[in-house]
């Protein structure tokens, strides 16, 4: 998988509004944010998109949820509810090739468009 902005967040070679971290995941602020809260949570490892994660990933792509609801928790929106979004691939509007869920909320949010 060829090198994507997001490993550049991740090196720290480009600037981010970084939320949490840890040994697998990193979760910062959508540059253009489509709600209050709009947050993205990716793995440090390069996964392009849902169709490539793997089954021994699964416990990973699992903490990214967790650490999701984490940060829906710091963010105060937890009670009121979110989104949870991964694009894959064009028909599914996916711009960046490293695997990502936004977390959108802080506003009520319209239904899901088809
Ligand atoms: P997607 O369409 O699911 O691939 O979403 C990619 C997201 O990455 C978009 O919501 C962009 O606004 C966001 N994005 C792109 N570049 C950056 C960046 N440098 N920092 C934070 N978010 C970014």
């Amino acid at each position: 998988m060829s090198e994507t902005i997001f490993t550049k967040i991740i090196k720290r070679e480009i600037p981010a509004d970084i939320l949490f971290e840890d040994d697998d995941i990193l979760a910062f602020r959508d540059i253009n944010p489509q709600a209050p809260t709009h947050v993205l949570i990716i793995p440090k490892a390069e996964i392009a998109t849902v169709n490539d994660i793997q089954p021994d990933q699964a416990e990973l792509v699992g903490r990214l949820i967790l650490t999701a609801q984490l940060i829906a928790r710091q963010e105060g929106i937890a009670d009121d509810g979110y989104r949870l979004v991964v694009n894959c691939n064009q028909h599914g509007c996916q711009e960046v090739f490293h695997l990502h869920l936004h977390l959108i909320g802080g506003k009520q949010l319209r239904g899901m468009s088809k």
